[in-house]
C-alpha cells in the first residue's frame, strides 16, 4: 500500500463511523474469465488460456459481444465451475464495521449482455456461503459504478474503472493483480493487492488501528490470515 493511499484511507476512517465498501464480483471474487475462454476454445477449436487474454479479449480474435455471450452462458450453465476467491471470515468481520456490498454489472433486461445471469449469481453466492453480502446491481451502459453509487472504497479488477477513478479523489480503489491490469500504475487513490482477501485484511487492519486510536478495540488481523491472503 503506497503511503498516500494509506494516509487517505486512514483519514477516511478517522472521519467516519463506517465506510461504504464495494467488492466487485467478476474477475475479483468470481474468476469467470477462464470458463469464458474454455467456452471460446470449444466453439472455435483454439487453445487459448486465460493468461493469453487482454482485458477486452480482442487479442483472442474475439470481441465484446461474442465474449459477453460466453460470459452469460458461463454463468447460466457452468456457474459451479467458476472458482470463488474470497476470504469469508474476513468479509464477515469487515461487515461488522462497514457497509460491505457486492457491486456487480448485470443487466436486468438486456439478454445480449449479462441477461439471465442474476439468479445464477445468487445461487453461486449461496453455494459459497457468501450470501450474507448484499448485492447491488449496476446496469451496464446505463449506470456507472463511480458516478451512480456513493461507495468510498472499491475492490475491483477493472483497468477501465482504475482509469476513471483517477478523477474521483475521495474514492479509493484496491486493484487485485491480474494479467490484464498489470499496466495500471499505483496512484494516490489506487493500490494493488493480490486479491480481495488482501484488500479485506488491509481494511480490517486499518479499522482496528483506528479503533485502538479511539480506545475502542484491541483487535488485529492474525498473521496466519494475512499470510494466507497474501499468496
Ligand atoms: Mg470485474
Amino acid at each position: 500500500m503506497n503511503s498516500e493511499f494509506k494516509e487517505k484511507l486512514r483519514e477516511m476512517l478517522r472521519s467516519s463511523d463506517g465506510l461504504k465498501v464495494a467488492f466487485d464480483l467478476d474477475g475479483t471474487h468470481a474468476l469467470v474469465r477462464p470458463v469464458m475462454v474454455t467456452r471460446l476454445n470449444a466453439e472455435k477449436g483454439t487453445a487459448y488460456t486465460d493468461h493469453d487474454a487482454d482485458w477486452d479479449f480482442k487479442n483472442l480474435d474475439s470481441n465484446y459481444v461474442e465474449m459477453m455471450r460466453h460470459y452469460s452462458d458461463a454463468w447460466k450453465h457452468q456457474w459451479r465451475d467458476i472458482p470463488f476467491e474470497g476470504y469469508l471470515e474476513l468479509m464477515r468481520e469487515l461487515s461488522k464495521f462497514h457497509d460491505v456490498d457486492i457491486l456487480t454489472e448485470r443487466s436486468k433486461h438486456d439478454e445480449r449482455i449479462t441477461g439471465g445471469t442474476i439468479e445464477a449469481m445468487h445461487e453461486y453466492l449461496r453455494h459459497h456461503g457468501a450470501d450474507f453480502l448484499h448485492v447491488e446491481l449496476c446496469e451496464p451502459g446505463e449506470q456507472d459504478k463511480l458516478k451512480t453509487f456513493d461507495y468510498q472504497v472499491y475492490v475491483d479488477d477493472s483497468p477501465s474503472l482504475a482509469k476513471k477513478i483517477e478523477a474521483f479523489e475521495n474514492k479509493l480503489l484496491f486493484l487485485p493483480n491480474r494479467k490484464y491490469n498489470e499496466c495500471v500504475p499505483e496512484r494516490k487513490n489506487i493500490t494493488k493487492v493480490c486479491g480481495p482477501g488482501e484488500a479485506a485484511a488491509i481494511l480490517l487492519d486499518e479499522t482496528f488501528r483506528e479503533l485502538r486510536r479511539r480506545g475502542q478495540a484491541n483487535g488485529q488481523v492474525s498473521e496466519q490470515i494475512r499470510l494466507r491472503t497474501s499468496k
